[in-house]
């Protein structure tokens, strides 16, 4: 059985950074409301059967450390684990992990006697975290008519569990289980009646795909106030299943909105392997900088580039070269683009500095941090998006916050411009490639267009 790797984790991560600030932004403003959307399922990308879920339809899990005589079902509160079961009850077989303080009084609330339990945990032993447990983690124990212990199952999700079964000798023996991920290609067209994110929702738990949208499209358009009831959009993407479940969707292959506003929008992914480089309209010009739009979480901007600034530490007119994030001391702070270190060290008044240089003669400066992320010296590449440090109050500074500057050349730009700049467009073998890539992709787009 695959596992989950790190690398599945980090691209979920990463999805979430990438879509799921402005998705969330969009769904704020949308209004609950119902779209008429067609949807075509075209192929199944994953080439596994999809497993049947082992008797995953739980019937009653019970909360496994609270006292077995526990009588009152005063339980109104649907998110609290449902009242103690008695683990003497020989029909009584699930018990939730519940707040048992360790994996051992888990075991023991669900009727394990001390030798099984100590039997059960060195089984698990390397193969199961017990510091990850959870209270909603589900225990099945199996009994023979004798009364012993023959297995038991340890369940994070319907995907993932463990069993602990005897081997010949009576021996407990430990396996990990993961459902294998299947992947659907989803070619979806709608009609707008209130919002982006109210269509998308109506379609499943898609609506967090309008973040793609705001995401790509956010230069030409702004969907809390253009969006048009009529508008109509398209999406092409990958949905992910775990184990018969939705559980998100990949980076979409192409995104088109016909707006009443501002006029139809498209954007084809330019993918090298399996990863996207970039979103490009058929021409192969960029909708995306060549920048991350923030290389910081932060709270405010509180101080903009401005080349007549009065320094308020310094009390004199001294321009502001960069814009300054305000953020908790610590928040990451990642690479505005792919790019070289040539400077991370203590720098005078910048505190703590990094400096990378990119192409087409652009650096970037990130000052007063606090420390800088493991690895980043001079010398190294980092990717766009690498956490090279962490916001700081180092220098010459009034509190925490990233300075954050952008030169070209010789001239420092204001990086609120240069964030916001499409980046390079596709040229050469690279724009060939991409060509083919969007008549791929439109040829899947209308088999989904003709249906609605
Ligand atoms: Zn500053």
């Amino acid at each position: 059985m695959p596992s989950l790797g790190p690398s599945r984790g980090r691209r979920a991560r990463i999805w979430r950074r990438r879509w799921l600030f402005p998705s969330l932004l969009l769904l704020a403003l949308s209004l609950a409301a119902a779209a008429t959307v067609g949807a075509r399922h075209l192929a199944q990308t994953s080439e596994t059967p999809e497993p049947k879920a082992p008797q995953a339809q739980a019937p009653l899990a019970v909360e496994a450390n609270a006292p077995a005589t526990s009588a009152s079902p005063n339980h109104a509160d649907p998110s609290e684990p449902p009242p103690a079961g008695d683990p003497d009850d020989p029909a009584q077989t699930q018990y939730l992990f519940g707040k048992a303080r360790t994996f051992r009084h888990a075991l023991s609330a669900a009727g394990l006697n001390t030798s099984e339990g100590a039997q059960v945990e060195q089984a698990l032993r390397g193969k199961l975290d017990f510091r990850r447990c959870k209270p909603n983690d589900i225990i099945e124990i199996e009994r023979a008519e004798s009364g012993e212990l023959t297995a038991l199952t340890y369940r994070t999700s319907k995907a993932h569990w463990w069993s602990v079964t005897r081997d010949a000798r009576g021996q407990f023996q430990a396996s990990a289980h993961q459902l294998p991920e299947t992947k659907q290609r989803l070619a979806l067209t709608g009609t707008i009646e209130t919002s982006l994110g109210a269509a998308l929702e109506h379609e499943g738990n898609l609506s967090g795909l309008a973040g793609a949208f705001v995401q790509v499209f956010g230069r030409k358009m702004r969907f809390d106030r253009d969006t048009r009831s009529g508008d109509r959009f398209k999406v092409l993407v990958d949905i992910k299943q775990l184990g018969g479940e939705f559980s998100g969707f990949d980076d979409p292959h192409a995104l088109t909105y016909e707006s009443q506003a501002v006029g139809t929008l498209e954007a084809y992914a330019y993918r090298v392997g399996r990863k996207v480089q970039g979103y490009y309209d058929r021409s192969g010009n960029a909708w995306e900088g060549g920048w991350m739009r923030v290389p910081v979480r932060f709270s405010r901007i509180s101080s903009h580039f401005d080349l007549r600034r009065r320094h308020p530490i310094l009390g004199r007119v001294t321009p502001h070269l960069g814009v300054d994030y305000a953020a908790p001391i610590g928040e990451v702070v990642r690479a505005a683009a792919a790019g070289t270190v040539s400077f991370a060290g203590r720098k005078g008044p910048n505190g703590n500095l990094v400096i990378l240089k990119h192409r087409d003669g652009y650096t970037s400066y990130y000052a007063h941090l606090q420390r800088f992320a493991r690895n980043i010296k001079a010398g190294v590449s980092v990717k766009q998006g690498e956490p090279i440090g962490h916001v700081g109050s180092t220098g010459r500074s009034t509190g925490p916050h990233l300075h954050f500057g952008v030169k070209r050349f010789d001239r420092f730009l204001d990086p609120l411009e240069v964030l916001h700049a499409p980046g390079p467009a596709l040229t050469g073998a690279a724009l060939q490639r991409f060509k083919a890539q969007v008549s791929d992709y439109e040829r899947q787009l209308k088999a989904a267009k003709r249906r609605s």
